[in-house]
C-alpha cells in the first residue's frame, strides 16, 4: 500500500499558469509512450508515485494514449489511481484530450461538440474519475467552427466534468481566437500546449506573446525531443529506447546526423554546466517566463530523478545562452 512522501513538497517548483489560480510543478509527467502496453503495470505504478513522490502533482493524458491500445494509458491510469493515489485525489492535477482519431465513423474524430462531450464522457470511465482538472481540445479542425469546438468545452466546464479547459497544437492565431471566445463564454482558457523544445522553436514566433498577453499558462510537451536531446543516444540506440521501438517518430525527426552533431556540442555545454543534458534541455525551455511547465515523459524512476534535479540550476549566463544559439542556428 503507497503511503506518499512526507517531503513531497521540498523541492518542487510551482509555477503559475498564466493570470489564473492554478500552480503548476515546474516538471509535469505524461503517459503518452511508457503507459500502454509497453511495460508491466508495476513499473509504471512505481513511475507514478515516485513523480508524486518528488513534487509532480500533474498528469496529463488523452483519449488515444497508450498506442496500439487506445485509451490503455487512460485505463491504466484509473488502475493505479484506485490502487494507490486516489486518497491523494485533491493533490493532484490530471488532464486529458479528444481531437485526434478514437473510435470509427464520423463522431470520433476532430472537434464536433458530440466527438468531444462523448470522449470525455468515456475518459473519466476509464480513469474512475468524476471530473478532470483540465480538458484540452488536442489539436484545431478546420471544418467544424471554432464557436461550437470552444462552446463543447465552455459547457463541459458548466457540466462540472473538467474545472479547466485548455487548447493544444493551435497557432498563435487560431488560438487567440480561441482565448476571446472561451473568454466571452465565461469559461476562460487556462493553458496551451505546444511542442516546444531546442530543435522546435515555432511558439517564439508569435504564440508565446498571444499567451502572455491572454493571461494564458503554457505548458510545453517533447522538451527532450523524445529523448534526442538527453545523453541516450549519445553512442547508438539503446534496446528499449524510444528510438529502438516500431511505429515511433524520434528517429526521423530528430536523429539525423545534422542533429546528432547538434546533440554532442550541447552535451559539452551541459557538461560545463555541471548539468546533464536532459537537465539543460528542460531548464532551456523554462527559461521562457511565459512557460508554465515542462511536460517530459519517462521510461524509468531515474529519469525522473535526473529530470528533477535540473530545478537546482536553472538560470543561464548570457555567454551560455549565446553558446546555445550559435550551435542551434
Ligand atoms: P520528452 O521529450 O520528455 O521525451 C521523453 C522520453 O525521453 C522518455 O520516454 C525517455 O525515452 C527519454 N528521457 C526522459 N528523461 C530522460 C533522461 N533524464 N535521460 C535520458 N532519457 C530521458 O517528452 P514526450 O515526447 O514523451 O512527451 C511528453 C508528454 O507530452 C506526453 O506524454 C504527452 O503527455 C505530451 N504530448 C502531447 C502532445 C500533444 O499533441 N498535445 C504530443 C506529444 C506529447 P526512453 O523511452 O527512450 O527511455
Amino acid at each position: 500500500m503507497y503511503t506518499a512522501a512526507e517531503n513531497r513538497y521540498d523541492t518542487m517548483k510551482y509555477r503559475r499558469c498564466g493570470r489564473s489560480g492554478v500552480l503548476l510543478p515546474a516538471i509535469s509527467l505524461g503517459l503518452w509512450q511508457n503507459f500502454g502496453l509497453e511495460k508491466p503495470l508495476e513499473e509504471q505504478r512505481q513511475i507514478l508515485c515516485r513523480a508524486f513522490d518528488l513534487g509532480i502533482t500533474h498528469f496529463d493524458l488523452a483519449n488515444n494514449y497508450g498506442h496500439p491500445a487506445r485509451g490503455k494509458a487512460e485505463e491504466n491510469f484509473g488502475a493505479i489511481l484506485k490502487s494507490d493515489l486516489m486518497p491523494y485525489r485533491d493533490e493532484l492535477f490530471i488532464s486529458t484530450k479528444a481531437g485526434y482519431d478514437f473510435w470509427p465513423g464520423p463522431y470520433g474524430n476532430w472537434g464536433s461538440r458530440k466527438y468531444l462531450i462523448a470522449s470525455l464522457d468515456s475518459s473519466l470511465k476509464r480513469m474512475g474519475l468524476d471530473y478532470v482538472d483540465v480538458f484540452y481540445h488536442h489539436r484545431p479542425d478546420p471544418e467544424t467552427p471554432l464557436e461550437e469546438t470552444m462552446g463543447a468545452l465552455s459547457d463541459i466546464v458548466r457540466q462540472g466534468k473538467a474545472l479547466y479547459v485548455g487548447i493544444s497544437n493551435y497557432q498563435a492565431d487560431e488560438a487567440s481566437r480561441a482565448i476571446a471566445i472561451l473568454k466571452a463564454n465565461g469559461t476562460p482558457c487556462l493553458i496551451h500546449q505546444p511542442r516546444y523544445n531546442m530543435f522546435e522553436r515555432w511558439v517564439e514566433d508569435g504564440l508565446l506573446g498571444v499567451l502572455d498577453r491572454g493571461g494564458v499558462g503554457c505548458i510545453c510537451f517533447s522538451p527532450l525531443a523524445q529523448g534526442a536531446l538527453t545523453g541516450r543516444y549519445l553512442n547508438g540506440i539503446p534496446e528499449g529506447s524510444r528510438a529502438s521501438r516500431a511505429g515511433t517518430t524520434i528517429g526521423g525527426r530528430y536523429l539525423t546526423e545534422d542533429k546528432l552533431e547538434k546533440i554532442r556540442a550541447l552535451n559539452g555545454i551541459a557538461a560545463d554546466r555541471g548539468q546533464s543534458l536532459a537537465q539543460m534541455a528542460l531548464c532551456w525551455v523554462l527559461r521562457r517566463k511565459e512557460v508554465t511547465s515542462v511536460l517530459i515523459g519517462a521510461s524509468s524512476t531515474a529519469q525522473l530523478e535526473d529530470n528533477v534535479m535540473s530545478l537546482n540550476r536553472m538560470e543561464f549566463t548570457a555567454d551560455e545562452l549565446q553558446a546555445i544559439e550559435n550551435i542551434l542556428k
